[in-house]
């Protein structure tokens, strides 16, 4: 049996992937048509360049980088470019837009195309290609995949760490990718390793993924640089920091990166963009996005392209919407956004999709028992009682002395406060207020 790594505080929602577990991916086809949010990811905003009534092939780039942070977006399906303005975020706000209506031909660009051999290429080349494909890591954060894997020199990668944790209730898509592109994966980290010149990598899996750790150890057996660590099912397992602490026994300082001890970190989903990227020539055009929750009859794994509606994906997999249903949350329910409506699209980062019906129950923020809960439960070691007291009063410099801005938003302090205290929501915006007043101090 192989030893169980974890990590120390974290909490234990319900689980629920039973829901979609044994669900093979399966493709949505072409969407009517698809709205492609120029803010995908994390970094310096794109410049557009084409205009309405453009024809556009899938696969084509529609809007440029302005800068090393950031990558270009290109069209998930070929078509008429019929608005380039701000439409609905699923944050909530209006933001910059390009719609492509779907001409029904699905024509890919030619620029699209182009397998090539990862061992005949330098690292330079297979980072460039990582770029140009539009790769985002694709676990939440969105943060450019190029970025993470051009560490400065003297900061050299012994560890990769594959997270196959999935550690978010509901959501199965790195689970099914794991049994179901297992070789493709292993490709990927080989890739990966390359980039990074890693010495070794280790593949980390949540141990309630029982058949996905049997299919990654017997892959990895016959590689002598790669190791299986299962892991123990808790949240945030997945974290970042949390996991590096937990499968290589190494704490990333308080503001410091994965990479200032020697590992970079990829979710299965963006290595497997990264092989698709490297060995078939294909940009980040598509999702594999969980869709479950209180309407069973819509469960399932389902391959999407990006930008397709909310609406249209649930009536493709589900038929009519139901009457009941009251809310639908992006993303997992511990850290996902609950959408505003469903006319807004799937992101490159949407992994899932999870439906409520009837009453949602809110809870009441009563004042705090000091029962220190939230502290046992924050992976990070913050005091999120405090930090919380702090913001609701304003005091944001005993914030930043708290390190307000380690917080990873993980929801585990609110998840485990019996008194109903928005702790996370409280903690977030005192976050944010910190590193906008530093941003502006540094400008
Ligand atoms: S303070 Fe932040 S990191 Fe700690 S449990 Fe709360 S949300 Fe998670
Ligand atoms: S868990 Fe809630 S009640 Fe308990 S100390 Fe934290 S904020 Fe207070």
């Amino acid at each position: 049996m192989l030893k169980e790594a974890t990590f120390k505080g974290g909490v234990h929602p319900p689980e629920f992937k039973s829901a979609t577990s044994d669900k093979a991916i399966k493709p949505l086809g072409v969407p009517s048509r698809v709205i492609l949010h120029l803010q995908q990811h994390i970094g310096a905003p794109l410049k557009a360049v084409v205009s309405v009534d453009d024809q556009v092939a899938a696969g084509q780039v529609l809007a440029e980088p302005t800068g090393f942070v950031s990558v270009p977006l290109h069209s998930s399906i070929s078509g008429k470019v019929v608005a380039v303005e701000p439409y609905p975020h699923p944050s909530g706000v209006s933001l910059p837009a390009i719609v492509v209506e779907s001409d029904g031909e699905d024509k890919w660009a030619k620029t699209a195309k182009g397998a090539k051999k990862y061992s005949d290429l330098s690292a330079d080349e297979l980072r460039k290609i990582v770029q140009q494909a539009g790769i985002v890591g694709l676990g939440g954060a969105a943060f450019p995949t190029h970025v993470k894997l051009s560490p400065p020199p003297g900061k050299p990668i012994d560890t990769f760490i594959l997270n196959g944790a999935e550690c978010e209730p509901w959501l199965t898509t790195d689970y099914r990718q794991m049994l179901e592109r297992s070789k493709d994966l292993i490709t990927g980290v080989k890739i990966v390793m390359r980039i990074l010149e890693a010495e070794r990598a280790l593949v980390a899996v949540e141990r309630n993924k029982p058949e996905a750790i049997e299919v990654m150890d017997r892959l990895c057996r016959d590689e002598l640089n790669f190791d299986v660590v299962p892991l123990k099912t808790k949240y945030p397992q997945g974290g970042e920091k949390q996991l590096i602490q937990a499968v290589a026994g190494r704490q990333v300082p308080s503001g410091g990166l994965p990479m200032d001890v020697g590992c970079v970190v990829h979710n299965v989903s963006t290595v497997l963009s990264i092989f698709d990227a490297v060995a078939k020539g294909r940009p980040l055009t598509e999702k594999v996005v969980t869709v479950a929750g209180d309407d069973l009859r819509k469960a399932g794994n389902y391959r999407v392209r990006v930008g397709m509606t909310v609406r249209e994906l649930l009536e493709k997999v589900g038929g009519k919407l139901p009457d009941g249903l009251s809310k639908v949350i992006m993303g997992g329910p511990m850290m996902g956004l609950a959408l505003p409506d469903l006319d807004v699209p799937v992101l490159k980062s949407t992994n899932g999709l999870v439906l409520m019906a009837g009453q949602v129950p809110v809870s009441r923020h009563r004042p705090c028992l000091r029962c220190g809960s939230c502290v046992d439960s924050c992976p990070i070691h913050l005091m999120p009682c405090e930090l919380a007291l702090l913001a609701e009063n304003m005091r944001f410099d005993s914030c930043r002395e708290y390190s307000v801005k380690d917080c990873i938003e993980c929801g585990s302090c609110s998840y485990t406060c019996p008194s109903g205290r928005n702790l996370v929501q409280l903690i977030r915006f005192a976050k944010y207020t910190v590193m906008e007043q530093d941003r502006r101090k540094k400008a």
